[in-house]
Formats: structure tokens, C-alpha cells, sequence
């Protein structure tokens, strides 16, 4: 048995006819970047999350790039955001010269702890970046509640998190901007790297779109200092033809989490498996099925051993970085993060997965602890 972490190649292949003639359209066109496949594109993002504008843009990374830019976000600013994340989120504000200040997660849903967000909030709290971590909302009724009252723009990094929806609202407008990517690896993956914003505010809107080609509103003419930040017609002609799936193939993920979660406790794994939880309101889209385990690392290879795919995401937090040791964190400093990732294990969720496949990580999970 082989199960990696993902299968593309299996979510290609039904694919395939309709996708390589969607290329081939583009080459016959030789348009690249932007342009009439980009703008299509954007507007059926912007429908589908029910966002009055979408804009592309070259990756996850800079869709949070721009909207810190499109807030005004720079030297000597301060932006809130979770020490368990990808790099990319507290990445976009370092490059700024903007500072990160860390609030820690919560135990249970992996996101942004509201409850930590208002005693991190300083006279420079220039915005603030839940991120909604393996596929499910951080709690933005709470988050929104005190941004609201401080006024303090909501940025949320939604790169895991599309479909996602909390009490009926789609990630993406549940703040002031949503940031999505098109890395492979996500629940709308391109050929390549890819991203997109979302706002229902048109000044922001205007700001984005202009920032992404160097400012300029008219050729040559720049307004602001932007970056090159584009998103790719054959992107955006591929990644259109996924979009018609996403729903189904998150609906994949979640009947699967569902089939993991039964299976787990037929197995009697649960005072040895952490499974993750929803919060109520929330519907989750399993970018990653991820447990919390004891012997983390052990089981991992004994699972490598067994052709069971995992990945740990994300063994360092942010404040523990080596690019961040000027910030003067340690040890101790975010501990709930610090135990996620000691504790975290993401296993195999793609739709794709037959059932048999989910019983087989289990019993080699029930395997391994039946042997420690
Ligand atoms: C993937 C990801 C990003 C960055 O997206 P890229 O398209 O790879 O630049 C940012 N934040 C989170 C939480 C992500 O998972």
C-alpha cells in the first residue's frame, strides 16, 4: 500500500481532456498575463465567495502582501497575527518593516485565541491577520467585535481555507480583505504558483488592482509604489475548470473526516489520537486532516514505513525563528503553539481516498501504539 499526503496526478487524470484543451486555448491566444481568462476568472471567484471583487495576483503570499500595502501598513506599524502559521503570513508584514505581534491559538481549533487579540492592541496596531488554519474560520464574530470597536482592519489569510464558511458566510468576506492561494497543495490548486483578494470594499478594490502592476492606474503612469504581483492566464484557465469541482472535492475531504473520525474510535484510539474539532457555525473544508498525537515523530516513520504519506505543519512557530530572534521571544512565550507543534500530524484527506485507504492509516496507527 502507498497513500501520500496528496495525489494530484489521481485528481488530474478525470481531468485531463478538459484542462489540456482550456491550455491549448491559451496558447492559441498567447496572452499571458492578465487579460480577458484572468478577468473571467476573478469574476467567478468573486461569485463563488460571494465577494463584490476578486483580484489576481501572483500567490497567497502576495495577495497578503498587497492588502497590507492597500491599508497602508509599513515602518513602524504593528500587525497582529497567530505564531502557528505558514511563514508567508508573518512574512508579508516583516517585509513591510511592519512588526509581527504574536497572539497565541486556541488548544482546539488551531486559530487565532480572540480572547489574547485585545491586550496585544498598541496605539501602532496597524491591522490584524487571523488565519484560518487547515481549513476551518478562526472565530471571526469575536475577532470582528473588537477590530470593530479598535478600528482595526480584519485581513484574512484564507490560503487553506477556500469554501470554508462561517454561519453561511464564505472565507473572504468575513473581513476587510480575503487572501487565497493557488500553491498545488490547496483545496484550488494551480499549475504552478497563484492568488487571489477578495473585498467588498471598492476603494480597497481599486487600491489592490493598482498595486499589483506597480501602481499604475494608466500605462506608465504610476500613482503608488506598487510590486509586480500578476496572476497568469493559463493559471487562471486551469484553475477555472478545478473551481467547477472544489465543492465536490471538499465535500470528499469532509466524508472522509467523518469516515477517519468513526474509524478512530471503532479503534478505540481516542485517549491515544487528538482528532480535530469544528467549532459550531463553522464549516470546514480539510485543506489538512490533522491529529495531535504523543510520539509524534516515531509515528510518522512508522507510517513512512507503511507507505502512509504525513506531514508535520508546522514543526516551528513563528516566534521561535531564527529570522525572528530580534523580536525577543522564547521558549514559553506562546506555549499553545509550542505544544501544537510538538503534538501535530497531518494525515491523507484528499477526496480521492477510497475507504479502504482510511482503514489502512488507522490500523497502522492502532499498529503502532499497540507496539509502544
Ligand atoms: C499557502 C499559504 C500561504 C502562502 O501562499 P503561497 O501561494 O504559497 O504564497 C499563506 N498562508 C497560509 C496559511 C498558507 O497555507
Amino acid at each position: 500500500m502507498n497513500i501520500p499526503l496528496l495525489d494530484l496526478k489521481a485528481q488530474f487524470q478525470p481531468l485531463r481532456t478538459e484542462i489540456l484543451a482550456a491550455v491549448q486555448t491559451v496558447c492559441d491566444e498567447q496572452g499571458f498575463v492578465l487579460g480577458p481568462r484572468v478577468v473571467a476568472f476573478e469574476e467567478a471567484i468573486a461569485k463563488y465567495i460571494g465577494a463584490r471583487y476578486a483580484i489576481g495576483c501572483a500567490s497567497g503570499s502576495d495577495a497578503l502582501l498587497l492588502s497590507l500595502m492597500a491599508m497602508g501598513v509599513g515602518q513602524g506599524d504593528e500587525v497582529i497575527t497567530v505564531p502557528f502559521t505558514f511563514f508567508a503570513t508573518a512574512g508579508a508584514i516583516s517585509r513591510l518593516g511592519a512588526k509581527p505581534v504574536f497572539v497565541d491559538i486556541q488548544q482546539d481549533s488551531f486559530n487565532l485565541d480572540p480572547l489574547q487579540f485585545e491586550r496585544a492592541i498598541t496605539s501602532r496596531t496597524k491591522a490584524i491577520i487571523p488565519v484560518h488554519l487547515f481549513g476551518q474560520c478562526a472565530d471571526m464574530a469575536a475577532i470582528n467585535r473588537i477590530a470593530n470597536t479598535k478600528r482595526i482592519p480584519v485581513i484574512e489569510d484564507a490560503c487553506q481555507a477556500i469554501g470554508a464558511a462561517q454561519n453561511g458566510t464564505r472565507a473572504g468576506v468575513l473581513g476587510a480583505t480575503g487572501c487565497f492561494s493557488f500553491f498545488p497543495s490547496k483545496n484550488l490548486g494551480g499549475f504552478g504558483d497563484g492568488g487571489m483578494i477578495t473585498t467588498n470594499d471598492q476603494s480597497l478594490a481599486d487600491s489592490l488592482s493598482m498595486l499589483r502592476v506597480h501602481g499604475s492606474r494608466v500605462r506608465y503612469l504610476h500613482d503608488a509604489i506598487g510590486i509586480n504581483s500578476r496572476l497568469d492566464a493559463l493559471q487562471a484557465a486551469v484553475l477555472h475548470i478545478k473551481l467547477k469541482y472544489l465543492d465536490q472535492w471538499a465535500e470528499g475531504r469532509r466524508r472522509n473526516a467523518a469516515k477517519y473520525e468513526q474509524l478512530f474510535k471503532q479503534a478505540g484510539l481516542l485517549d491515544r489520537v487528538t482528532l480535530p474539532t469544528t467549532h459550531s457555525g463553522n464549516f470546514h473544508v480539510y485543506n489538512q486532516y490533522t491529529i495531535r498525537v504523543s510520539k509524534r515523530d516515531d509515528l510518522r516513520a512508522y507510517l513512512k514505513d507503511k507507505g502512509v504519506g504525513t506531514e508535520i505543519y508546522y514543526p516551528l512557530p513563528m516566534h521561535l525563528q531564527n529570522c525572528y530572534k530580534d523580536l525577543g521571544h522564547q521558549k514559553g512565550s506562546f506555549p499553545v503553539s509550542e505544544q501544537a507543534a510538538e503534538q501535530v500530524l497531518s494525515l491523507p484527506i484528499y477526496a480521492e481516498l477510497s475507504e479502504s485507504h482510511l482503514t489502512y492509516v488507522v490500523e497502522a496507527i492502532a499498529d503502532f501504539y499497540r507496539r509502544s
